[in-house]
């Protein structure tokens, strides 16, 4: 199984402390490391052999995207973000999932362009450090927050 399979599996059971709302097409979970304050994930509920968006029927597709887009609103709005940054990539697990980056200014401290640029120029064992995953009140505190923001989106 894969492991956004397992998380849905996680969340069907009631087990993922990350989770934080159904949408038609997808989950939407806090990240496990809050390095970009509000990191949140909107993973598609199917895998198969769907993992590139051109595998998706056209409506089934729109709904998808759509659907993070409201998700990604509702992040910003929650988080504060000066931008946010969107990536569907796979080469890991191929489940379609979207990472919402929300952005703020010094957030790669100097790193990449001088402090400027996408988020994978930050390294990632900073990124990944366990000193930045999200303490249960803190976690309980940003479910709460983002999910405020859906309701009033959706
Ligand atoms: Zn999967």
């Amino acid at each position: 199984m894969c492991l956004i399979c397992d998380r849905i599996k996680m969340i069907k059971d009631g087990t993922n402390p990350y989770f934080v709302k159904e949408l038609e097409t997808g989950y939407v979970v806090i990240g496990d490391n809050q390095h970009f304050r509000g990191y949140t994930l909107f993973l598609y509920k199917h895998h198969g052999d769907k993992t590139e968006l051109f595998h998706l029927a056209p409506t089934e597709r729109a709904k998808f995207l759509e659907e993070m887009t409201i998700v990604a609103e509702a992040v910003s709005k929650a988080f504060g973000a000066e931008k946010i940054n969107y990536e569907l990539l796979g080469m890991g697990e191929a489940h379609l999932h979207w990472h919402l980056f929300p952005r703020v200014s010094g957030d790669i401290e100097n790193y990449g362009n001088n402090g400027r640029g996408p988020v994978w120029w930050y390294p990632m064992e900073k990124m990944y450090s366990d000193d930045n995953r999200p303490g249960e009140e803190q976690l309980a505190d940003m479910k709460c927050r983002l999910l405020e923001e859906l309701k009033k989106l959706i």
